[in-house]
């Protein structure tokens, strides 16, 4: 890379991402498929000494997303779920988080079901009202965890804002950029400490691997999500990091044109008799519309509809054919779920009607197929709701 990054867009940082890295010249930067690696002498070290602790590709990708994210680190995992356990694993027993309620139900699960176990206690609030979160706040919390937009019901919450406060208390502030990935929103750049990603989705973008990411504010907490890294090894494998580095070149292009489409597709849900509600904070009437027109630079191409009921929503599951039913998100594919089903089965029933996530909600994920295709199955699977206009 020749240009200093810190005057690239992040559309071009992602493109070059390894480009110039690797001594043969290769654009590609090369897979180390390797665990271990030779020392050239009694206390020297080529900068490698064994995959979990540091692999080329895993650092190159690693490297990649802190530039993309403006942080001082950036580590791969496994998965989202890996790496939002890593960054669980800074709080001890007896320390609170305050949680975003609406959020994606794993990380809801690891929380509920596993840390509390390690003596962890989580409050779950709409963090779309920062008052609310202020008020869930005590003396033994040490971070807030945020989605932005929340998942599915697509809330937003003013990071500025939740992080002034949590700074101001010595509170960590987390956010799952997932939905708008670096491209859209830079979370450290509005005061986050960290941003986390399942990087299966939009960052990779080809339902074709799992990974995660995490990227952090400056190095001493790097030190210590790197310690975390180290220690517990759910590290992203080399080939799946070249997976998610090829994926990153495309993000900008991918993402523009899925913003393109899920713009249309909620503008035409919007005026369908048999839909009751959409949520999308790209429609100047949603309630988020203006605060994330603020924070970011597009809405994202997440897109959630109410149908009247339970049949209809089943009805459009089984007739969609274009469109796959599935539970994931981010792809170049447009993906449907069912999230009081799937992606949030683990929460409380009642709890989960209370919030809007309902047997009547379903979640599009819109990918970067033809607009008029989109729309053609939307529309058959819909029959039996009249277009009003
Ligand atoms: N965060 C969000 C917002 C997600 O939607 C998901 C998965 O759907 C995760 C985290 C977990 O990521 P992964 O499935 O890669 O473990």
């Amino acid at each position: 890379m020749e240009q200093g990054v810190e005057t690239m867009k992040t559309s071009t940082m992602a493109v070059q991402i390894g480009v110039g890295r690797d001594a043969t010249g290769a654009m590609s930067f090369p897979i180390y498929q390797n665990a271990t690696f030779s020392h050239p002498a009694f206390g020297e070290s080529t900068g490698y000494d064994y995959s979990r602790s540091g692999n080329p590709t895993r650092r190159v990708l690693e490297e990649g997303i802190a530039q993309l994210d403006g942080g001082a680190r950036g580590f791969a995992y496994s998965s989202g779920m890996a790496a939002i356990a890593n960054l669980l694993l800074l709080f001890k027993q007896g320390d609170h988080l305050v949680v975003t309620e609406d959020l994606y139900g794993g990380t809801f699960r690891v929380i509920d079901k596993v840390f509390v176990k390690q003596g962890l206690t989580a409050t779950y609030v709409d963090t779309s009202v920062p008052e609310a979160v202020g008020r869930a706040l005590r003396d033994n919390t040490r971070a807030v965890l945020l989605e932005v937009p929340t998942n599915p019901l697509l809330k937003v919450a003013d990071i500025r804002k939740i992080s002034d406060m949590a700074k101001g208390r010595g509170i960590l502030t987390i956010v799952d950029n997932t939905f708008l990935t670096p491209y859209l929103l830079r979370p450290l750049e509005l005061g986050a400490d960290a941003v986390v990603y399942s990087a299966t989705k939009f960052i990779s973008g080809h339902n074709d691997v799992l990974a995660g990411l995490v990227v952090v504010k400056d190095e001493e907490l790097g030190k210590q999500i790197y310690f975390l890294q180290n220690s517990v090894g759910a590290v992203l494998g080399p080939q799946d990091c070249w997976l998610v580095i090829r994926g990153l070149k495309t993000l900008s292009v991918r993402i523009d044109r899925q913003l393109e489409n899920a713009r249309t597709i909620a503008e035409w849900l919007v005026r369908q008799a048999s839909v009751k509600k959409v949520y999308y904070p790209g429609l100047e009437t949603d309630p988020g519309h203006c605060l994330l027109k603020a924070q970011a630079r597009g809405f994202g191409a997440m897109v959630a509809f109410e149908v009247a009921d339970r049949r209809v929503a089943e009805d459009v599951l089984r007739k969609v054919r274009l469109i796959s039913f599935a539970e994931s998100l981010g792809g170049v594919e447009t993906l449907i779920t069912y999230p009081a089903f799937q992606t949030h089965a683990d929460m409380d029933p009642s709890e989960r009607e209370r919030m809007g996530i309902n047997d009547r909600l379903l979640r599009l994920s819109v990918g970067i197929e033809d607009e008029g295709d989109l729309l053609d199955d939307l529309g058959q699977a819909l029959s039996g709701g009249e277009e009003e206009s």
